[in-house]
């Protein structure tokens, strides 16, 4: 039943036309039929209606496709009638008849989906040779060894993809009869010596099929065309399918074309092209060609190609005509095309245009040369070019030939993309040990945890055996803009025993490894590297962007270095400072543990007054880099315990001084700080002692933080800096949390003010990270003045989904296809996304002037940013790298772009 109503809507959907066609200055569709014609249909119908030289053809649509597997893999017959009208016509336009002695008429079997699909069938050439007529096109032409020559591509492509026969059973045949001839070449095979590959692909054929290679050119047109058809569903192109989020169901056309032919001698022959260099950018006519071949010869790299260039000498005429028709194309299109034509005796055909596929440096200076070139408007530009595209701007990048030639040794996920090598080190401290001595080194560890961030910092790139895309060394590397492959199982790494190995591969410390965060591949070597340049073409398309965006896009930079860092990148402030990364610092953690090993609120006051300099220092650098745009700093989240040794470790240790007997201070000392960490035990740390509840508990951390702040800005406004702070409270479910905040806050605001004698502005806020947060968001608006959506809490907790542990479900959630994306990475918009958009409605009914943001990991994905910008929220805020992808993803958006094109 489904079928059937499936088929009717189909049919529907054609209005009954099945089959298109093109040739002689016409054609019934037109370029923008690509979802009916397939790509290249819609091309070639362009092309013969614009007067460029074109083999007359015909192409049967998508929907003959559709219909095709909805009948069982069989052709629709009400489609057949039109396919045989059509094959009568090219007869009648071409003046030649399948199968006919005089005048055969020879064709190709073209597929050709709406999107480009490497993987799917091999075009078919000279369709419509059997015995007969190769024999009478033989003598007719007088060219004996281009008919038989002829004749034996055909067998061995329709025998590859018809008949589905390996294609080196027919090389291995060739290269016999080749070596027996006595000559090198494909192209120096005598016609005597063709006739006999044909007789012998003929018994191969025979052998495999039972059968004789078909005679009948109809038959062999109609076998043709359902392969075509099936190839939609070969497994390559399946999997392609699903690496590029093309759908399943939009099936693919087939192009049926008489042939020109480029193998009749030296005044012929074939070539690709693109009217502008695709990997640079640069404005010059870019292509190959060869004389005398036929079809994929070019590419298939049996002989080298020649430039395109050599064409002006070789035939001059042809070279200027093909100059002309590539330009008009190029204008037509208003893109960069890439073409495909062939030439028979001097005479020049088409046979396909596209846009051309580029390199992300390539797509910046095309879309910036075309609007100098008023060929595009500035808007225009701004959708030529990706995000992706952009973040791999950003990031140094191989060499692309030492790339190629580079050992693949294992594959773990892109966790932060660019390009690393270095000596393979397994600790952080041996990290930054080699640095010392100027090494380049790539850290090696099982996964990586806060005690690593000095190595991380150190190593030129990260690899982890274990983790996810939202994994600590994943998160951290990003934030550093350093490149990281994380979760590379294949990997055992062996941290003791300073090496790490992959199946029988050993790789020890100091071997040079690379890393590619874009892919996720770990090279065997030391590779090249080329760095990234933010001006010139680049600089004039982000300005472009930023008078596009309607939103701002913040950094989240925890340091003076990151925010400058950040401010090149185009950040319009900081979204999200974590205060307690500059604990971590060796002058700062001893006081920090003083602190939580503190018994009594004196102990602490007395350790706190030991970090509120640094804090002061820290704030104020941070905020002078960034002024005069904001800068929000988050006070105290993570729970105390990570700023402790580890239970294990300590363990370990106190054994070791009791075996050896060492007793003393020492040992009573480690033996406190056990204590004290089996008292901080938690079995969910994350929802456990953390955010505003540490404040809540010990209301002097928050008052030294505010204390600092607030300090660090007035001495700022006396050196004449102008800054507005913005103090945002952790972990809020409950107004009444942050209003206890909150007056510690103000309190101490108003202290410090008095007796620095001047008054700065601030603002205080929450992060809404907490599903309860979101829906008592209007009541939290009555104190709260700005609300940061801490989307990386907010999905953990509405999930009910550990970042750290989820990452095993996760992957074989998107393996079965139960999640898209990695919702860490990727807002799911439908559940936490209901969530977010509540927030900002209830948060600004109580306050309409609320000031809104993100600044979890998704603050830096661009379809997440789309839903930013859809939902009202006034900017986003992501690692210093990620900043110009979310400026275009939020230019893009702002332009009423879909989220998904990008992908
Ligand atoms: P792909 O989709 O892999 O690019 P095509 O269908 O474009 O495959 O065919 C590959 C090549 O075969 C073309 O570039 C052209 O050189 C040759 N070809 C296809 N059709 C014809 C034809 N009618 N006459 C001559 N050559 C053809
Ligand atoms: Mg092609
Ligand atoms: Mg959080």
């Amino acid at each position: 039943m489904a079928k059937k109503a499936g088929a009717k809507k189909v049919v529907a959907a054609g209005k009954g036309k099945y089959v298109y066609f093109f040739g002689g200055g016409k054609a019934e569709g037109n370029g923008k039929m690509k979802d009916v014609l397939g790509g290249k249909g819609a091309g070639l119908a362009e092309m013969s209606s614009t007067g460029v030289p074109v083999p007359p053809g015909f192409t049967v649509t998508t929907d003959v496709c559709r219909m095709y597997y909805l009948a069982r893999k069989k052709f629709p017959a009400v489609a057949a009638r039109q396919f045989k009208d059509a094959v009568a016509r090219l007869q009648k336009v071409t003046g030649k008849k399948l199968g006919d002695m005089k005048k055969p008429l020879l064709v190709s079997v073209r597929s050709g989906a709406k999107f480009s699909m490497p993987g799917m069938m091999d075009t078919i050439l000279n369709l419509g040779l059997n015995d007969h007529t190769t024999s009478a096109m033989a003598r007719n032409s007088g060219n004996p060894r281009w008919a038989w020559d002829c004749y034996r591509r055909f067998i061995q492509m329709f025998g590859n993809v018809v008949l589905e026969m390996g294609k080196e059973v027919f090389e291995h045949q060739l290269t016999e009869v080749r070596e027996k001839a006595g000559v090198k070449s494909d192209a120096e095979i005598p016609a005597e010596s063709l006739q006999e590959v044909v007789a012998r692909y003929k018994k191969l054929v025979k052998e495999k099929t039972g059968r004789d290679f078909p005679q009948d050119p109809f038959k062999q047109l109609e076998m043709s065309r359902d392969a075509v058809f099936r190839s939609w569903m070969n497994d390559r192109a399946i999997y392609y399918r699903k690496q590029n989020k093309i759908p399943d169901d939009i099936g693919t056309a087939v192009n049926v074309q008489s042939m020109v032919f480029g193998n009749m001698g030296d005044d012929c022959g074939t070539g690709v092209g693109f009217t502008r260099n695709p990997a640079t950018g640069v404005k010059e006519f870019y292509g190959e060609y060869l004389l005398n071949a036929q079809g994929e010869d070019v590419v298939a790299g049996i002989r080298t190609p020649r430039h395109i260039s050599n064409l002006a000498n070789d035939m001059p005429r042809v070279a200027k005509q093909l100059k002309d028709i590539t330009t008009k194309l190029e204008k037509h299109y208003r893109d960069t095309q890439d073409f495909e034509f062939t030439i028979e005796r001097e005479k020049l055909f088409m046979l396909q245009t596209r846009t051309g596929k580029r390199t992300a440096q390539a797509a910046v200076a095309i879309a910036v040369q075309m609007v100098n070139e008023k060929l595009i408007t500035k808007k225009d530009a701004l959708m030529r070019v990706t995000p992706e595209q952009v973040e791999q701007l950003l990031h140094p990048v191989f060499d692309s030939t030492a790339r190629r030639n580079a050992k693949v040794i294992a594959k773990g996920l892109p966790a932060s993309p660019g390009s690393a090598s270095g000596m393979a080190v397994f600790s952080a401290d041996a990290a930054v040990e080699w640095a010392k001595d100027g090494k380049a080194t790539i850290l090696v560890r099982p996964e990586t945890t806060p005690d690593d961030i000095h190595g991380m910092d150190a190593a030129q790139g990260i690899l982890t055996a274990r983790g996810g895309m939202t994994s600590h060394a994943a998160v951290v590397a990003r934030g550093m803009g350093k490149c990281c492959v994380a979760g590379c199982e294949s990997a055992k790494v062996d941290e003791h025993g300073k090496k790490f190995t992959v199946g029988d591969l050993t790789v020890g410390e100091g071997e040079w490894i690379s890393l590619d965060g874009t892919t996720g591949e770990v090279l065997l070597g030391q590779l090249p590297t080329q760095e990234a340049s933010l001006s010139g073409d680049f600089g004039i398309f982000m300005s472009w962007v930023d008078e596009t965006k309607e939103i701002g896009v913040r950094a989240n930079a925890d340091i003076p270095r990151d925010a400058k860092v950040a401010r090149g990148f185009g950040a319009e402030g900081i979204g999200l400072c974590r205060t307690e990364h500059m604990f971590f610092a060796a002058d700062r953690l001893p006081h920090m543990v003083a602190m939580i090993m503190a018994e009594t609120e004196e102990g602490r006051r007395a350790a706190l007054a030991n970090l509120l300099p640094f804090q002061r220092e820290d704030f104020k650098g941070l905020l002078k880099e960034m002024a005069p745009y904001g800068v929000t700093i988050r006070f105290l989240d993570p729970p105390l315990h990570e700023f402790l040794p580890k239970r294990e470790e300590l363990l370990v240790e106190i054994a070791k001084m009791e075996a050896k007997g060492e007793g003393g201070a020492a040992l009573d000392e480690k033996k406190k700080i056990l204590a004290r960490v089996q008292e901080l035990h938690e079995f969910n740390p994350m929802l456990g002692l953390r955010g505003c509840r540490l404040g809540i508990m010990y209301p002097e951390i928050t008052e030294m933080q505010s204390r600092a702040v607030f300090e660090a800005a007035c001495e700022l406004a006396r050196e004449g800096v102008k800054t507005e702070p913005e103090i945002m409270i952790p972990l809020v479910g409950f107004p009444g949390e942050l209003k206890s905040q909150l007056e510690i806050v103000h309190r101490v605001a108003k202290e410090t003010m008095a007796s620095a004698g001047l008054k700065v502005k601030y603002m205080v806020g929450t992060m809404i990270e907490l599903p309860r947060a979101a829906l008592v968001a209007d009541q939290i608006a009555e104190t709260a003045e700005f609300f940061s959506f801490g989307t990386n809490d907010l999905t953990q907790t509405t999930l009910g989904f550990s970042r750290d542990d989820a990452g095993k479900i996760i992957k074989k959630y998107r393996e079965i296809g139960l999640f898209k994306d990695d919702p860490f990475a990727t807002l799911d918009q439908t559940g936490v996304g209901q969530l977010v958009r509540m927030g900002v409605e209830k948060g600004r009914k109580t306050r309409p002037k609320l000031k809104v943001g993100i600044c979890g990991e998704h603050g830096g994905d661009p379809e997440s940013v789309h839903f930013c910008v859809r939902t009202g929220l006034n900017y986003v805020s992501c690692s210093p790298y990620r900043v110009p992808v979310a400026r275009l993803a939020a230019a893009q958006a702002a332009l009423g772009a879909s989220e998904y094109s990008s992908k």
